[in-house]
């Protein structure tokens, strides 16, 4: 009788099953619960990879026997309440102010190794915004290393049995005088190299036919991640001990990071989606009632404006309920900002239409400031960008001095 049979009662196994009731038996769930189809349970996609963890933890007959004998615990390596350890493992958990217990995912971790447990392969993952708004399931194929399954991650072939390194007579290390910066000799220690720090080594042939020696064997595998609604940019997707497998010790995980890059017509802020709109002058003046834009699901949105309203320029409105879904509650959204840009008319317009006639119909012009100052200047009308402002010209008024001196003397001060 295992130490628990937690990961048994999630794909509704005996603890006794078989190999092959355990596929067959996570298949069936895996169809049931896929998040596709259970749009409407918002724990679906958590439910989804912990059926997939729990598979891939007991149709491993290695890592089913750790977790017989020590549980969750035994998965882990040992740190923390196994308890908590498990919740953590299948929260996808992450992003930023949310690290998951002590280690945090950065640029020198990738494939970090903590204590007694392996390597962590870190694979970052491109998804865009319309991924993360509708959630998406990926199938992908990897390469690992899995335990040589004819030598059982002995290495060896038949009975053979390692004997000492005759190199560093078993200890891993060789020693080597070395001269010291005082003229004196000292020793210092150097992995073996013959035996690469293992202190024993396997004759040639008595090594396994199918490893070489090496343990393991690479083993193509097939595995699913499934983007849930409202992940975030950095989010991690883990596949707990689904990482590369090494003899005596549990297998490190499989850490998909989410990378989203920047789009073209949406900007996120938390669970709020802000969106520029640009209307004609006339929509600015007049009103309008179309669709204004297209959702990250494809749908179009439709917006009427109340009637006698002007919108002025970056004006903004909010539409409720229309931002991005809450992770883990896709049925709540955030919020939609939409910033109304107004798009005045060309020339081409300008010079097609009566100007005295538009001029009696808008409001009218202007006059001088008030009070008049005393004195007034002529300033040319030259046209700029605002990316200018502050920037110091020196520079390029150096270098712009020579064409200028030939060039259009009429935009000179007089
Ligand atoms: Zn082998
Ligand atoms: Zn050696």
């Amino acid at each position: 009788m295992p130490v628990e049979v937690e990961l048994y009662d999630l794909l509704g196994v005996s603890y006794d099953a078989s190999e092959d009731e355990i596929k067959k038996a996570y298949k069936k769930k895996a169809k049931e619960h896929h998040p596709d189809k259970n749009i409407n349970d918002p724990d679906a996609g958590q439910k989804f990879q912990e059926m997939a963890a729990a598979y891939e933890i007991l149709s491993d007959a290695n890592k089913r026997e750790i977790y017989d004998m020590h549980g969750l615990e035994g998965m882990t390596g040992g740190q923390g309440d196994p308890m908590d350890l498990f919740a953590q493992f299948f929260a996808g958990a992450g992003g930023p102010g949310n690290p998951m217990f002590g280690f945090n995912f950065g640029p020198d971790i990738g494939g970090s190794r903590r204590g007694g447990k392996g390597e962590d392969s870190v694979i970052p993952y491109d998804v865009t915004l319309e991924d993360l708004y509708n959630g998406k399931s990926v199938k992908m194929n990897m390469e690992k290393e899995i335990i040589c399954g004819i030598c059982k991650g002995s290495g060896a072939r038949g009975n053979a049995k390692p004997k000492p390194c005759s190199t560093c007579e078993g200890k891993g290390w060789t020693s080597t005088k070395t001269r010291l910066a005082s003229g004196t000799y000292g020793n210092s220690k150097a992995q073996c190299t013959a035996c690469l720090g293992l202190g024993e080594r396997l004759k040639e042939k008595e090594r396994c036919k199918k490893c070489k020696g090496d343990k393991t064997v690479k083993e193509k595998t097939r595995q699913e991640i499934f983007v849930e609604k409202g992940m975030t940019n950095t989010q991690r997707i883990i596949l707990a001990g689904a990482g590369d497998q090494e003899p005596g010790i549990p297998a490190g995980d499989v850490i998909f990071v989410l990378k989203t890059a920047a789009h073209e017509s949406f900007e996120r802020s938390g669970n709020d989606l802000l969106a520029k709109v640009t209307i004609t002058l006339s929509e600015a003046l007049l009103g309008f009632s179309r669709i204004i834009l297209t959702h990250l699901d494809g749908r179009g949105i439709k917006m009427t404006t109340p009637p006698g309203k002007i919108i002025k320029f970056h004006e903004t409105v909010i539409i409720r309920g229309e931002g991005m879904p809450i992770y883990r509650r896709p049925d709540e959204k955030g919020d939609l900002y939409v910033v109304f840009q107004i798009e005045m008319p060309n020339e081409d317009w300008r010079a097609s239409v009566n100007v005295q006639t538009v001029e009696a119909l808008l409001p009218p012009k202007r006059v001088d400031v008030d009070p008049i100052p005393e004195v007034v200047d002529e300033a040319d009308y030259e046209e700029s960008d605002i990316i200018d402002f502050g920037e110091d010209d020196d520079d390029w008024e150096d270098e712009d001095d020579e064409d200028n001196m030939e060039g259009e003397p009429e935009c000179r001060p007089q």
